[in-house]
């Protein structure tokens, strides 16, 4: 039996992403589960994360600030949602009836959110915002949808358009498949413009709904200027047109109850998805009462599915929301985290370091962006590059210009000083 030195195990270790990305191409297209992961040329597996770290299976140990794109708010592994999640597998993972933990979680989130009279339990963000939209044309018995420029809510096919995210990053903004007769009936506007939806909704009385991210988070953290939300709102109600509010990213990221509390305006519908699943697959929609009792079986939108409300998603959501509201302080904390990111980067960067609580983002552009349109007008060739001198300093971002970055609860002030040094260090090269 031939002994390996040190030295070899070493160099076996080095490549096995690039070998394991290799095997993965044959089988799965582009080698993964979701596009924005096939980092070039390869991306490195993850072996295990904790706390504020993910360690590679080439043995590196890297600063995590993509934190599973959002969910991960108390960091990887949290003890609380561990704990759950350990007690509730001793009683079964999946029941096909209903369990307590969703009145649980129902509770929690419908006392989080002064909009939501009723909610209903699904297993991702997109399967709750097309259910939302159905449940808005179903509501309303009106046709057609309007979503901001960028706006991304999910990959189904009536908001795959103009769509944020990976598909942004692609620059196929329209994925194929999406056939016109339905693309057709999703029109955009840019954010942070009411006029246009104002134009918009006076010339075409055939909307059902608004649906927008209220804090754009797709397409890197895009803030909504001051009364944006309020007078969409106004807009909105004033055309019988219902505003749907997608929090997938925002909910509890920017404070409990989201960007709705914190902005000070009442939807008629709200997506969750990301943080209220504790990490674990989940969506929800919810919202008003009269409009929430149209979902089957109460009323004709149908709406369906084997894993909804599973118990693993409930408890380790539940522990999740709990932990966070014993924890408030720590928005602050992380609000004070990301404004000394900011003000420790070379000063001809910091005004385009957007930035609000835990999410933040460098936009290699003069000024921050205030849409789609301007993101975009970013300089991806020296986002990457900058990207990849992170990476050698031991920070992983998101390897796009156009996905938010998110701290944790487990990013310390140490971790962040870190990440401050990488910035400068890696801004330094490109
Ligand atoms: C992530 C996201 C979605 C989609 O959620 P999935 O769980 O990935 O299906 C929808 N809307 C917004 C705003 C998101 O950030």
């Amino acid at each position: 039996m031939s002994r390996k030195s040190n030295k070899d195990t070493q160099v076996q270790k080095k490549g096995k992403s690039e070998n394991l990305f290799k095997l993965a191409k044959t089988m799965m297209p582009g080698g993964v589960s979701s596009p924005v992961r096939a980092i070039k040329p390869y991306p490195f597996y993850t072996k295990s994360a904790k706390g504020a770290f993910v360690e590679t299976e080439d043995g590196e140990r890297l600063i995590d600030c993509v934190m599973g794109y959002g969910p991960l708010f108390l960091g990887h592994q949290p003890e609380c949602i561990k704990t759950a999640i350990r007690e509730q597998l001793e009683n079964g993972w999946l029941y096909g009836t209903p369990s307590e933990h969703e009145l649980e979680l129902a509770k929690l989130i419908i006392s989080d959110h002064p909009s939501i009279d009723m909610c209903r339990f699904v297993s991702s963000g997109s399967e709750a915002t097309m259910a939302a939209i159905r449940l808005a044309r179903g509501f309303t018995g009106k046709k057609n949808i309007v979503k901001v420029e960028g706006g991304f809510h999910g990959a189904h096919d009536g908001v795959l358009i103009k769509a944020g995210s990976g598909a942004t990053t692609m620059g196929v903004p329209d994925s194929a498949g999406v056939i016109p007769e339905i693309a057709e009936h999703t029109l955009q506007i840019p954010y942070n413009d009411p006029q246009s939806l104002e134009a918009l909704l006076s010339k075409n009385d055939d909307i059902a709904a608004f649906i927008v991210e209220p804090v754009m988070g797709n397409v890197g953290p895009i803030l909504p200027k001051k009364d944006y939300l309020t007078e969409v709102r106004k807009i909105t109600k004033e055309h019988d047109v219902l505003f749907i509010c997608d929090e997938v990213i925002c909910g509890y990221r920017v404070g409990i109850g989201g960007a709705q509390v914190k902005y000070n305006v009442v939807p008629d519908l709200t997506t969750l998805g990301k943080i209220v699943g504790g990490g674990l697959p989940i969506g929800v929609f919810g919202g008003r009462r009269e409009i929430m009792e149209m979902v089957a079986p109460n009323g004709p939108v149908y709406q369906a599915g084997t894993f909804s409300g599973n118990p693993l998603s409930m408890t380790a959501g539940i522990a999740m929301i709990k932990e966070i509201h014993k924890e408030k302080h720590l928005y602050d904390a992380l609000d004070k985290c990301t404004d000394f990111l900011k003000n420790s980067l070379p000063e001809e960067y910091q005004n385009s370091f957007v930035k609000l609580g835990s999410m933040f983002k460098l936009f290699f552009r003069e000024a921050p962006p205030q849409n789609y349109i301007e993101a975009k007008q970013s300089d991806t060739a020296k986002f990457g590059k900058f990207w990849k001198g992170m990476m050698k300093e031991g920070v992983f971002l998101p390897p796009s210009q156009f996905e938010t970055n998110f701290l944790s609860i487990a990013h310390g002030v140490d971790i962040v000083e870190k990440i401050a040094s990488a910035y400068c260090s890696a801004l330094q090269d490109c």
